[in-house]
């Protein structure tokens, strides 16, 4: 019912309830629910402020005073029995009014603003109508069969259980956002900025700006994205990824807001605003993956604007056919008519999907990852292979520089020139290549002109020489013309091998080894134990991949590929049959994870290429996780499937009994609520799951 009183104003916590059900009677109001006056700095897409005034109960109060007034109907219906016109003096009027006047209320907004007839115009016509049968017979003084209880009590009831079940929705719902609560409630308020004079000021996180001293203390949340410049700390980040053990950082290193500051204080110089913070566009991502319906929700929301002439069509139907050819009273005849309105509403069916959803993606968001879309997750449930980008993938990334050899020139100039290049790379390369002429205290002069090659490397003028540092296999001709570097190279096949190329000759070749990460094998064995085709895309050389997947054990491998050669890979598998579900981190494979079926980012915090692109973004890196989670999608799609079954078969069920008179109103919403309380129960299920 009235979802905008509770939570809306000023929390600054829960946001944007327009998740589950509009479709349904059982969920209504929530498009109000949006325009409230939360000054919150997180939420952009906060609207209009309530001009409405407050309402007097909430809906606990609500709920409860109506179950207490239909109780007393039910009683004095059962010992009392009132006749004749005395039977509309009912306490289930109060059940109608308080839970069901909104109903109707929204029906009727619907109607007069989106021109839709939609389910609360079902129950608000089934409302209606078991109002007049009472009127009818009291009127006409046509009491059959001793009903004992007035169909007041039937109105009520069908209000007050709509309003039951819409409750226990939105908690399950609530429930689910915790997560996302839980990151909006991070985010950081104020900040303690440097002024010139050295001394300390305490500002508001939203003035932040780039480039301020930043004094962080120890147990409080870091304000933005930023690097220590003086002090050494250790960083929990358990917040954003789920992974309790705290990261030691020193001067240079990077730290994120959001993330807990443990031991030490530090000073940080702000790197983004705190609008444009990791946290930030984690919780913006968030807001946006729930408003993201699956499209197996299409379905109910398709189905949605048929209903209400189906159910009228069929409630005449049956008037009909219990009138002439069961040959039932015509009193009776409309009795079961009615029935069929109550019964007939699919809020089952409608929240099959939804709340599901909601809660897996509830479980989902606990254990550090973020699933875009309910979209995503259907075909999460549906991939039967799995592909793995290399560098930063299944190895840790953390590259280093293991030899080089040069031709021609001194090894020194060649790495500091290598160095200036690399630079400005984001490449996990180019940071082992200027890390190891750091440590070899060699100057790096700055590059100008830089060009990305992507996939292959870099080019750029450093002073009055031109220099490339790029994948071998591009030299492959030259290197066959020095029989140094020949030699070199043929005695470095399994490693990652770049040249350096100087004012047009290459000059030398740098060989890298790389880590491959502890989880990767295990993950692997799990997923092929599942029947999944795994694969390796890499840009590296054969030799290299060839080790890393032979230490894995891939089924297959495909290397020297540019990253348009992943994207075709991708479409190749997909021609096969495949639903490829890609793992990457965004480096050099974002084409490939945009076009996989979906896609999965590793250590996608604060990788805004990663996090962006694909439609599972993981905050930490632990591969294992992947193969719980394709099981978990399946999960929750089974869920969603047998929750559609399971109030299709009921729905059925209570029709056909219905036009036999074996339901009268008051058994027909109860049957009808109670499946949807199963639904419900089903798929909040989903938020407790364990993950092996
Ligand atoms: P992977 O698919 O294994 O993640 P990439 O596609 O990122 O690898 O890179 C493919 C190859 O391109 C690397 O093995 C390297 O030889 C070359 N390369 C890419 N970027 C750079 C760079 N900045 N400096 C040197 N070589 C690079
Ligand atoms: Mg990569």
């Amino acid at each position: 019912m009235h979802h905008g009183e509770e939570h809306n104003c000023c929390g600054n916590k829960k946001h944007g309830h327009e998740e589950a059900a509009h479709s349904c009677g059982c969920s209504l109001e929530k498009k109000e629910a949006k325009s409230c006056c939360c000054s919150g700095g997180h939420n952009k897409k906060v609207e209009t402020c309530c001009g409405g005034g407050k309402k007097l109960l909430s809906e606990g109060k609500i709920l409860w005073i109506s179950f207490f007034a239909l109780v007393a109907s039910f009683l004095i219906g059962e010992f009392v029995q009132p006749a004749g016109v005395l039977r509309l003096l009912d306490f289930a009027w109060i059940a109608i009014i308080l839970c069901g006047l909104p109903i109707a209320q929204s029906a009727w907004k619907a109607l007069r603003d989106e021109r839709k007839v939609n389910s609360p115009m079902l129950i608000t016509v089934a409302m209606i109508a078991t109002i007049c049968l009472e009127a009818v017979f009291v009127f006409t003084g046509s009491h059959e069969g001793g009903h004992g209880h007035s169909y007041l009590f039937a109105a009520g009831e069908i209000a007050f259980l709509m309003a039951l079940g819409e409750f226990l929705e939105e908690r399950t719902v609530a429930k689910s956002r915790a997560g996302i609560e839980r990151l909006v409630s991070l985010a950081p308020k104020r900040a303690e900025r440097k002024a010139p004079d050295g001394a300390f000021e305490e500002i508001d996180a939203k003035d932040i700006k780039v480039g301020d001293t930043l004094l962080v203390r120890p147990n409080t949340i870091i304000p933005t994205d930023g690097r220590i410049v003086s002090g050494a700390t250790s960083v929990n980040q358990a917040n954003m990824t789920g992974e309790s053990v705290p990261i030691d950082k020193a001067v240079g290193d990077e730290v994120l807001g959001g993330t807990m500051n443990e031991s030490g204080a530090i000073e940080v110089e702000a790197l983004r605003p705190e609008s444009q913070s990791a946290l930030a566009k984690l919780i913006e991502l968030v807001e946006e993956a729930e408003g993201k319906k699956a499209p197996i929700a299409r379905i109910a929301n398709r189905w949605a604007s048929y209903i209400v002439p189906a159910a009228i069509t069929l409630s005449i139907v049956v008037f009909f056919f219990a009138r002439f050819v069961l040959d039932t009273t015509t009193t009776d005849s409309f009795v079961r008519a009615v029935t069929i309105l109550v019964v007939f509403c699919p809020c089952a069916f409608v929240l099959a999907t939804p709340t599901a959803i909601a809660a897996g993606l509830g479980n989902v968001s606990k254990r550090g990852i973020l699933v875009k879309s309910g979209g995503a997750l259907e075909e999460l449930a549906k991939v039967d292979a799995v592909v793995f980008d290399k560098t930063g993938t299944l190895t840790t990334g953390e590259i280093a520089v293991s030899s080089f050899e040069t031709d021609g020139m001194d090894g020194d100039e060649m790495l500091s020139l290598a160095a200036s290049a690399e630079a400005f790379s984001e490449h996990p390369i180019a940071k082992a290549v200027t890390g190891f002429a750091q440590r070899k205290n060699l100057e790096a002069a700055k590059a100008e002109n830089v060009k990305s090659l992507v996939g292959t490397g870099v080019e750029c003028d450093v002073g009055a020489h031109k220099v490339k540092v790029a994948r071998a296999s591009v030299f492959e001709a030259e290197i066959a013309y020095s029989e140094k570097l020949k030699k070199y190279y043929d005695g470095e096949k399994s490693k990652t091998v770049v040249g350096v190329e100087i004012d047009g000759k290459l000059s030398g070749l740098i060989s890298l080894s790389d880590t491959i990460r502890e989880e990767a094998k295990p993950a692997i064995s799990a997923l092929k134990e599942k029947g999944y085709f795994t694969a390796m895309l890499t840009g590296d050389n054969g030799g290299a991949a060839a080790g890393v997947a032979e230490k894995v054990g891939l089924d297959k491998v495909y290397h020297s590929l540019m990253p348009e050669g992943k994207l075709a890979k991708i479409a190749e598998l997909e021609g096969e049959g495949k639903t490829v579900c890609m793992v990457g981190d965004g480096v050099n494979d974002a084409p490939a994870l945009a076009s996989a079926n979906c896609s999965i980012a590793m250590a996608a915090l604060g990788n805004d290429v990663a996090i962006e692109t694909a439609d599972v973004a993981m905050m930490t890196d632990d591969l294992r996780k992947i193969p719980s989670l394709l099981r978990f999608a399946k999960q929750i799609i089974f869920t969603i499937k047998s929750n559609m079954l399971l109030s299709l078969a009921i729905s059925f069920a209570a029709i056909a009994l219905s036009a036999y008179g074996y339901l009268d109103p008051v058994l027909g919403a109860l049957v009808h609520n109670a499946s949807s309380v199963l639904v419900v129960t089903n798929s909040a299920r989903l938020l407790k799951t364990r993950w092996k």
